[in-house]
């Protein structure tokens, strides 16, 4: 079939989208409209944590379907209260709240904070809401999650904002301590910055934010949307820097292509009373299913290992292109890496890998002299290297 022949006008336009109509995807590959093949290091934005359609996920489906798909979620079904419970058992949270994307997790978590403030107010009886964010952060794309992130031009593209979210910079806590009101009750930030570029707070950072957050009684809120299962190497990117979080946010991989999403908290924070939360498609049994086999795969043995050695061979990978084409560096943990180019040909980058033949490349450029790397936890080094080739001509092509 020819690109003309599908009728993308009945789409609402959202973004600037190549032509191409992605038809099939297996492991590390997908296959557009023409049967052209391409290398995929976006894997659905660090979504695909095992690639397109593993057959794991396709047998929970499969399977889940011919059981029950929706009951609603005023009922318990068996695989929200299995995933839930495996979630609880492998971190440090007590009690989960399944949803449907990161940004509705956020939601959650941001209410959950201020009805947790509500009930522990300042010394005038007044209740706590403000939530200290980050510049450059990203939370997802409703109005308060929005008005969380720190990406710029986000705080007017849909004015009015949400308020009660002051933003600090990241790596420094002078600029939080500098924002802390009688009406802060949390601060939230991604253990490393995805959107914003993979920037990674440091160790000594969340070790530092945990003890001042205990010590004034405010909330610590990690967002893991895209750090979390296993894309760092740990199961958890706060286990990174040795920290107990409060509150914390999972999504992308979670579902491993499907959408779910979840909101943990430990035990003195589950302040929800019925009717406070919910959700038609919350925990619905066929997406729960999906996460507890993804779960069930990362936590086998020396998955994470795998994990942890694939990103040391991506790391060194990337080294050898930096000192190859004089580029500046590369950064990241596990496998959500960036390759630092130096100037900002990122999108020229992007557009010139995919147009590659006979098979293309998928990358992502988050800004406009990065390259971002976030590929499925199973890719093999085959696939690092094949990547690799395919980068190094690419940027060949700018000398
Ligand atoms: C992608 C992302 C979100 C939003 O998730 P959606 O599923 O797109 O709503 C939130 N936070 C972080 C850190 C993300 O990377």
């Amino acid at each position: 079939m020819e690109f003309s022949q599908y009728d993308i006008d009945s789409l609402l336009s959202i973004t600037n989208r190549p032509e191409l109509v992605f038809t099939e995807g297996r492991g590390m590959w997908m296959t557009d409209h023409r049967g052209k093949r391409y290398l995929d290091y976006l894997q659905g934005w660090a979504v695909n944590c095992l690639g397109h359609s593993p057959q794991c996920m396709l047998d929970a489906l499969a399977e889940q379907a011919k059981k029950i798909i929706n009951p609603s979620p005023a009922f318990y079904n068996e695989p929200s209260i299995r995933l839930a419970s495996m979630l609880t058992a492998n971190s440090c949270f007590d009690r989960v709240f399944f949803a449907n994307s990161g940004a509705e997790a956020n939601e959650g978590a941001i209410k959950l904070a201020r009805k947790w403030g509500q009930k522990n107010r300042n010394s005038k009886g007044e209740a706590r809401y403000e939530i200290i964010t980050f510049d450059h952060s990203f939370h997802g794309r409703t109005l308060a999650t929005m008005s969380a992130s720190g990406k710029p031009g986000w705080d007017t593209i849909f004015a009015p904002q949400v308020p009660g979210f002051p933003k600090a910079d990241l790596n420094d806590l002078a600029s939080v301590e500098k924002l802390v009101t009688d009406r802060t009750v949390a601060v939230m930030l991604e253990p490393i910055q995805g959107e914003g570029g993979v920037i990674p707070a440091t160790r000594e950072f969340m070790q530092s934010l945990r003890e001042f957050t205990k010590k004034r009684g405010l909330l610590l809120i990690v967002d893991e949307v895209q750090t979390g299962m296993g894309r760092t190497g740990e199961l958890f990117a706060y286990q990174l820097s040795g920290i107990e979080p409060d509150i914390m946010t999972l999504g992308k991989g979670i579902g491993a292509g499907v959408p779910l999403a979840a909101l943990l908290c430990r035990e003195p924070f589950a302040v929800f009373e019925p009717g406070d939360q919910g959700g038609t498609y919350n925990g619905n049994p066929l997406m729960t299913a999906v996460g507890a086999t993804v779960l069930e795969t990362l936590l086998a043995p020396g998955f994470l290992a795998q994990v942890q050695e694939s990103g040391r061979y991506l790391s060194a990978a990337l080294l050898k292109l930096v000192a190859k084409h004089g580029l500046k560096g590369e950064r990241g943990e596990g496998l959500l890496r960036a390759l630092e180019l130096g100037r900002e040909i990122g999108p020229q980058i992007v557009e010139r890998a995919r147009a590659l033949e006979p098979c293309g490349l998928l990358l992502n450029s988050p800004r406009p002299d990065l390259l971002r790397f976030m590929p499925a936890l199973n890719v093999t080094h085959d696939e690092i290297d094949q990547m690799i080739a395919m980068l190094s001509d690419v940027i060949a092509s700018f000398d």
